[in-house]
């Protein structure tokens, strides 16, 4: 029986508040806080009849680490469920710091202005440091190891889908399957179609920002840097079929890389449609998926956050979207001296996800994960003090619930790989 506080009210804390909904046993109480309390009130109006778990509401202004303190001290969680945007990570992780209560949210941090110069130069330098320049790593929130080790808490980065499962994937792979990883390549590909010429599955300046980057991978202990978009494939996806893929920078490249440095290389990849790359280019070049505020008019406005304003609510395509996700991780290694190579993977229906919680497959991909890393933090079946990635831990308690609360996955042993 425990209590959390989960931060953020949009599509992905819609899911996982369903879902710590349908786990009343380990989730007794929940509160939802945002920056918008309406939207909370009206998720606990739908949800509380249907539940045993207690449902409050609040409104918190998560980069203010005052407000999250006092919230934190006044409701007194077993952890915080930080489901905010990655620009609340250090603030949300000061405050559990300063109360004393576990920490577990679903992506790493990054700044909202990255031209702000002390970030900036910090930036520049690890661009040439490590090699790779994507605005988010996991430095800032590694380097609250000690802190939360002192203060013996457990903070969990990262429990979406990707990261989280595929590097839970990764974790049961090395346990049950090989003896040594030789290369991981995981695959996003989402399969549905919402109808619209143009829309972002999550936070659409989330989103527009990691699509629009640099890719990168790791070979041999270095980052190998590409292009945006410079690689591509073709997979033929179980029950979806064949899409072109794309190499991107992602953040459970660096966490793997270095919890399992017998890998010689990881890379990841996700699928667009034309459409979709077609319509980002053509946003890129004129300006709106800039982070820099312009003067409109007299007023100050950030090009990106405008662009949010006009796209179709990621919280909203769930009637409209029809298809599958598959997410997973090919990975080949040694088992017994033997060369072995397996897939393990999930697939989702968008439909079905509607039909079960109101919110299209993307959010529910996230949203299950994020509950189920809370659930083994509070229940102190995932407990290390100091700052883990999922990957960290036993991940046979996690497949478990994967298969209980929606995500099944298969392992195929003898799959395509990809070139
Ligand atoms: P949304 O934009 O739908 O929701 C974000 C929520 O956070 C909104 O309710 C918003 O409030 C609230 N919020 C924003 N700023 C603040 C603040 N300062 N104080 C309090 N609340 C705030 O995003 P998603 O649900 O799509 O994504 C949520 C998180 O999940 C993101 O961090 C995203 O990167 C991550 N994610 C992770 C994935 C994974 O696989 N690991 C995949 C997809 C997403 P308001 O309603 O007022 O705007």
């Amino acid at each position: 029986m425990s209590r959390l506080l989960i931060i953020g009210c949009g599509g992905v804390a819609g899911v996982a508040i369903a879902k710590c909904c349908q786990n009343s046993q380990v989730f007794s109480e929940i509160m939802i806080a945002s920056r918008t309390k309406s939207k909370c009130d009206a998720v606990k109006e739908k949800l509380q009849p249907t539940t045993r778990t207690v449902i409050t509401t609040a409104r918190v202004d998560a980069d203010n680490k005052e407000e999250l303190t006092a919230l934190i001290r006044s409701y007194r969680p077993d952890a915080v469920l930080n489901l905010a945007l990655p620009y609340q990570d250090l603030t949300i992780m000061d405050a559990c710091l300063e109360c004393g209560v576990d920490y577990i949210d679903t992506a790493n941090y990054e700044p909202e202005d990255i031209e702000e110069p002390v970030w900036r130069a910090a930036y520049e330098k690890r661009c040439r440091e490590k090699g790779f320049t994507a605005y988010f790593d996991y430095s800032y929130q590694w380097a609250y190891q000690e802190k939360f080790q002192k203060a013996g808490l457990t903070a969990l980065l990262g429990t979406g889908f990707d990261p989280g499962v595929t590097s839970v994937f990764v974790a049961y792979a090395k346990k049950h399957y090989f003896d040594t990883i030789d290369t991981i390549d995981i695959l996003d590909c989402n399969g549905g179609d919402h109808g619209y010429p143009f829309a972002t599955n999550f936070n659409p300046e989330i989103n527009l920002r990691e699509v629009s980057a640099n890719g990168s991978y790791w070979e041999n202990g270095h980052w190998v840097e590409t292009k945006p978009m410079e690689i591509k494939r073709e997979y033929d996806f179980p029950q979806v079929g064949k899409k072109d893929m794309y190499l991107l920078h992602h953040e459970e490249i660096e966490a793997l890389g270095r919890n399992f440095p017998e890998v010689k290389r990881i890379r990841f990849f996700m699928t667009f449609g034309q459409s979709y790359l077609t319509h980002m280019k053509c946003l890129e070049n004129v300006g709106m998926l800039s982070t820099t505020p312009i003067v409109y008019e007299g007023r100050e406005i950030v090009p990106i956050q405008f662009l949010k304003a006009l796209l179709p609510d990621p919280a909203s395509l769930g009637p409209r979207t029809v298809g599958k996700t598959n997410i997973g991780c090919i990975l080949s290694g040694r088992k017994d001296g033997k060369e072995k190579t397996i897939y393990i993977y999930n697939v989702c229906d968008h439909q079905e996800c509607y039909r079960e919680v109101g919110s299209q497959a993307i959010s529910y991909t996230t949203g299950v994960p994020a509950m189920i890393g809370a659930a083994l933090v509070v229940t102190k079946k995932w407990d290390r003090d100091g700052v883990y990635t999922t990957d960290e831990f036993d991940p046979d308690p996690y497949m478990e619930m994967l298969n209980q609360f929606g995500l099944p996955w298969v392992v195929d042993e003898n799959p395509r790989t990809v070139e």
